[in-house]
Protein backbone atom coordinates (compact mmCIF):
# COMPACT_ATOMS: atom_id res chain seq x y z
CA UNK A 1 0.00 0.00 0.00
CA UNK A 2 1.21 3.61 -0.80
CA UNK A 3 1.80 5.88 -3.27
CA UNK A 4 4.04 3.26 -5.55
CA UNK A 5 1.75 1.28 -7.41
CA UNK A 6 3.76 -2.47 -8.54
CA UNK A 7 4.01 -3.08 -12.18
CA UNK A 8 3.95 -7.28 -12.58
CA UNK A 9 6.90 -7.65 -15.40
CA UNK A 10 6.07 -10.46 -17.12
CA UNK A 11 8.69 -12.19 -18.65
CA UNK A 12 8.83 -12.62 -22.46
CA UNK A 13 8.44 -16.86 -23.49
CA UNK A 14 11.52 -17.94 -24.36
CA UNK A 15 13.03 -20.76 -25.17
CA UNK A 16 15.11 -21.98 -22.68
CA UNK A 17 18.37 -23.65 -23.72
CA UNK A 18 20.08 -26.44 -21.87
CA UNK A 19 23.30 -28.13 -21.86
CA UNK A 20 24.32 -31.54 -20.46
CA UNK A 21 26.94 -31.56 -18.10
CA UNK A 22 28.91 -33.86 -19.53
CA UNK A 23 29.18 -31.87 -23.04
CA UNK A 24 29.79 -28.04 -21.07
CA UNK A 25 32.72 -30.19 -19.46
CA UNK A 26 34.14 -31.54 -22.25
CA UNK A 27 34.05 -27.49 -23.79
CA UNK A 28 36.28 -26.58 -20.51
CA UNK A 29 38.68 -29.36 -20.43
CA UNK A 30 39.06 -28.34 -24.74
CA UNK A 31 39.28 -25.09 -24.07
CA UNK A 32 42.37 -25.20 -21.12
CA UNK A 33 43.88 -28.01 -23.26
CA UNK A 34 43.93 -25.52 -26.58
CA UNK A 35 44.93 -22.42 -24.23
CA UNK A 36 46.88 -19.66 -24.68
CA UNK A 37 45.35 -21.04 -28.50
CA UNK A 38 41.89 -20.82 -28.86
CA UNK A 39 39.24 -23.46 -29.49
CA UNK A 40 36.34 -23.89 -31.91
CA UNK A 41 33.62 -26.12 -32.20
CA UNK A 42 29.95 -27.00 -33.31
CA UNK A 43 27.24 -27.30 -31.15
CA UNK A 44 24.73 -30.17 -31.80
CA UNK A 45 21.44 -30.50 -30.11
CA UNK A 46 19.40 -33.72 -28.99
CA UNK A 47 17.56 -35.61 -31.44
CA UNK A 48 14.38 -36.01 -29.12
CA UNK A 49 14.96 -32.45 -26.72
CA UNK A 50 15.73 -30.25 -29.14
CA UNK A 51 16.47 -27.54 -26.87
CA UNK A 52 19.26 -29.56 -24.86
CA UNK A 53 22.93 -29.32 -26.51
CA UNK A 54 24.34 -32.23 -26.38
CA UNK A 55 27.26 -32.46 -28.36
CA UNK A 56 30.24 -31.19 -29.51
CA UNK A 57 32.18 -31.28 -32.66
CA UNK A 58 35.61 -30.13 -32.69
CA UNK A 59 37.15 -28.20 -35.10
CA UNK A 60 40.17 -29.08 -36.70
CA UNK A 61 42.96 -26.48 -36.76
CA UNK A 62 42.13 -24.14 -34.40
CA UNK A 63 43.92 -21.18 -34.63
CA UNK A 64 44.97 -17.99 -32.03
CA UNK A 65 44.14 -14.69 -32.94
CA UNK A 66 41.07 -13.99 -34.66
CA UNK A 67 38.36 -16.21 -33.18
CA UNK A 68 36.49 -15.34 -37.03
CA UNK A 69 39.27 -17.79 -39.05
CA UNK A 70 38.30 -20.92 -36.74
CA UNK A 71 35.36 -21.12 -38.41
CA UNK A 72 35.54 -21.54 -42.10
CA UNK A 73 31.71 -21.70 -42.63
CA UNK A 74 32.00 -23.32 -46.45
CA UNK A 75 33.16 -26.29 -44.21
CA UNK A 76 30.13 -26.85 -42.43
CA UNK A 77 28.97 -30.43 -42.65
CA UNK A 78 24.85 -30.00 -44.05
CA UNK A 79 23.45 -31.03 -40.84
CA UNK A 80 20.18 -29.57 -39.01
CA UNK A 81 21.37 -30.90 -35.81
CA UNK A 82 24.24 -28.15 -35.25
CA UNK A 83 23.18 -24.99 -33.81
CA UNK A 84 25.34 -23.14 -33.35
CA UNK A 85 29.04 -22.52 -32.11
CA UNK A 86 31.48 -22.65 -29.27
CA UNK A 87 34.81 -21.55 -28.80
CA UNK A 88 37.45 -20.20 -26.47
CA UNK A 89 38.69 -17.01 -25.60
CA UNK A 90 42.20 -17.26 -23.86
CA UNK A 91 41.35 -13.78 -21.59
CA UNK A 92 39.13 -13.60 -18.66
CA UNK A 93 36.12 -12.10 -20.99
CA UNK A 94 33.50 -13.89 -22.46
CA UNK A 95 32.47 -11.04 -24.42
CA UNK A 96 32.09 -11.46 -28.18
CA UNK A 97 34.66 -9.54 -30.55
CA UNK A 98 33.24 -7.77 -33.53
CA UNK A 99 33.99 -10.97 -35.11
CA UNK A 100 32.15 -12.70 -33.05
CA UNK A 101 29.07 -11.51 -33.56
CA UNK A 102 29.63 -11.18 -37.23
CA UNK A 103 29.79 -15.41 -36.96
CA UNK A 104 27.08 -15.26 -34.81
CA UNK A 105 24.74 -13.16 -37.31
CA UNK A 106 25.46 -15.64 -40.21
CA UNK A 107 25.14 -19.04 -38.65
CA UNK A 108 23.23 -20.67 -35.82
CA UNK A 109 20.96 -19.90 -32.90
CA UNK A 110 23.28 -20.53 -30.52
CA UNK A 111 26.98 -19.30 -29.20
CA UNK A 112 29.06 -20.17 -26.34
CA UNK A 113 32.08 -18.38 -25.15
CA UNK A 114 34.63 -19.81 -22.90
CA UNK A 115 36.95 -17.57 -21.12
CA UNK A 116 39.83 -17.94 -19.14
CA UNK A 117 40.06 -19.63 -16.59
CA UNK A 118 38.18 -22.26 -18.49
CA UNK A 119 35.29 -23.16 -15.42
CA UNK A 120 31.65 -23.67 -14.77
CA UNK A 121 31.53 -19.53 -14.13
CA UNK A 122 33.56 -18.31 -16.73
CA UNK A 123 31.16 -19.21 -20.07
CA UNK A 124 28.28 -17.37 -21.48
CA UNK A 125 25.44 -18.01 -24.01
CA UNK A 126 24.22 -15.84 -27.03
CA UNK A 127 22.03 -15.42 -29.54
CA UNK A 128 22.83 -14.93 -33.44
CA UNK A 129 22.14 -10.95 -32.28
CA UNK A 130 24.64 -11.23 -29.23
CA UNK A 131 22.16 -11.19 -26.70
CA UNK A 132 23.02 -12.69 -23.72
CA UNK A 133 21.15 -16.47 -23.29
CA UNK A 134 20.35 -18.23 -20.23
CA UNK A 135 21.69 -21.94 -20.17
CA UNK A 136 20.93 -24.78 -17.51
CA UNK A 137 23.64 -26.90 -16.90
CA UNK A 138 21.53 -30.62 -16.85
ZN1 LIG B 1 35.50 -14.63 -29.61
Amino acid sequence: MGFFKRKEKIPPVRKKWKITRKCLNLILEASKSNYPKEFGGLLRIDKIAKDTIREVMILPGTVSGDSHAIFKLHMLPIDYSIVGTVHSHPSPFAIPSEADLDLFNRFGKIHIIVANPFNENSWKGYDYMGNELEIDVI
